[in-house]
């Protein structure tokens, strides 16, 4: 029998895919530099040079070695170059037996969700958030409990105290974050990692805190971005290439348990079991050998960093209620009437295709990737003009 929770998420309308399918078909009708397409996250930053330089080098690879399976996991040798890499960098200690290569964070998140939550349980994210956290969420029949934000989008840690019951199994926090480009700081973690300890104790079992982290790389003007294992122990890192090395299409990153959980094998061992049950095995060999000759590189992010300056010095100077992003490479905007869906759709009647944020879990806003070209943003600014102008801005 057809699983009908799976049709529904097969048939839900998403507003990024109809805004993409939409922006489609008026780019062939009208001309692709007329439409101002702000609707997708995919990186306009080539990849660094080593990625190319990487593959032509293991071409001379024997075939049958470079094409062929990997262990479960990933290989050891990039088990071991990652976990070196996170020591250097974040003075953060992994395991590489307790690390798990994976085909990209979302890969991630969906053995995370199938590994820890029992249908009924329950698993807390902050608004806005990933909307495929929900689908990870509902898919193995757990509950998503959503914590609304502060109004300058950080999350409420009173609010998600109270959210917490002997029913929550995980938390999903992700910094810098998609679609707010908020970062959050050492001392919000802190904070959200005492919370986490009293609420096991209190419930006697462990809560699992997931970092979903592929924006890691993406913060400017010098901005860090704390690494959660230093806060609580029974955190899993799930991390991804997609953005840092602009590579999402290749589907590759890890899962890393921390060294410190106190029941980390077993965890490992269920996220192995999930990996196995989902079909997650051997992450992409030949992109297991390219990141392993490409540790520590990252992607040019200053050219994000310039767009934006420019969106949103350009747009907050027409009106526009920006929040500042300090990372990733999204603009939320506050929409000057309260339904977002409504002011999208008018948006775009001036070609412009900004994303709800209904999706994300949180009304009033709209999300802008700038992930685009410089150009492309100065072509549109008189149509965000233009559209202040119909609001009285
Ligand atoms: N988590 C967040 C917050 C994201 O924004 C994305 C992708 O945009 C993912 C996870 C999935 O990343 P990947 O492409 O590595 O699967």
């Amino acid at each position: 029998m057809i699983s009908q929770a799976m049709l529904g998420f097969g048939r839900s309308k998403s507003c990024i895919r109809e805004l993409a399918a939409y922006g489609a078909r008026r780019k062939a009708e009208i001309g692709a530099d007329r439409v101002f397409d702000y609707s997708l996250g995919n990186p306009s930053v080539p990849a660094p040079d080593c990625v190319n330089e990487a593959i032509r080098e293991l071409l001379s690879l024997d075939s049958c070695t470079l094409h062929g399976y990997t262990t479960a996991a990933g290989l050891p040798s990039l088990r071991r170059a990652i976990a070196e890499d996170m020591r250097k960098r974040y003075a953060a200690e992994l395991d590489p037996d307790k690390m798990y290569i994976i085909c990209g964070a979302a890969a991630g998140l969906a053995i995370c969700l199938r590994a820890l939550v029992q249908p009924g349980e329950e698993v807390i994210a902050f608004a806005p958030f990933f909307p495929e956290y929900r689908m990870f969420t509902e898919g193995v029949g757990g509950v998503l409990v959503t914590v609304p934000p502060l109004s300058d989008l950080q999350p409420d840690l009173d609010a998600f105290e109270k959210a917490l019951t002997e029913k929550t199994q995980l938390v999903i926090v992700n910094t810098p974050n998609n679609p707010s480009g908020v970062v959050l700081s050492a001392q919000t973690l802190e904070r959200l990692a005492r919370i986490l300890e009293a609420a096991q104790a209190r419930y006697g079992h462990p809560i699992y805190l997931v970092s979903d982290e592929p924006y890691r790389e993406l913060v400017y003007d010098g901005r860090e971005v704390p690494c959660m294992l230093h806060f609580y122990d029974n955190t899993i890192l799930d991390y991804s290439y997609s953005k840092s090395l602009s590579l999402p299409g290749e589907r590759i990153g890890y899962l890393a348990v921390s060294p410190k959980m106190a029941e980390g094998d077993t965890v490992y061992a269920a996220l192995t079991g999930a990996a196995r049950a989902c079909g997650y095995v051997n992450a992409p060999s030949l992109m297991q050998r390219v990141i392993e000759k490409c540790i520590g590189q990252t992607a040019d992010v200053s050219i994000y960093r310039r767009n934006r300056d420019l969106l949103y010095n350009s747009l907050t100077e027409m009106g526009y209620d920006c929040v500042y992003p300090d990372g990733a490479f999204y603009l939320f905007v506050r929409t000057p009437e309260p339904d977002a869906r409504a002011f999208s759709e008018r948006a775009k009647k001036h070609e412009l295709l900004l994303v709800p944020s209904d999706d994300f879990g949180l009304g009033g806003y709209v999300r802008l990737a700038y992930c685009v070209t410089e150009e492309m943003i100065l072509r549109s600014l008189p149509a965000f003009k233009a559209l202040a102008q119909e609001y009285g801005l």
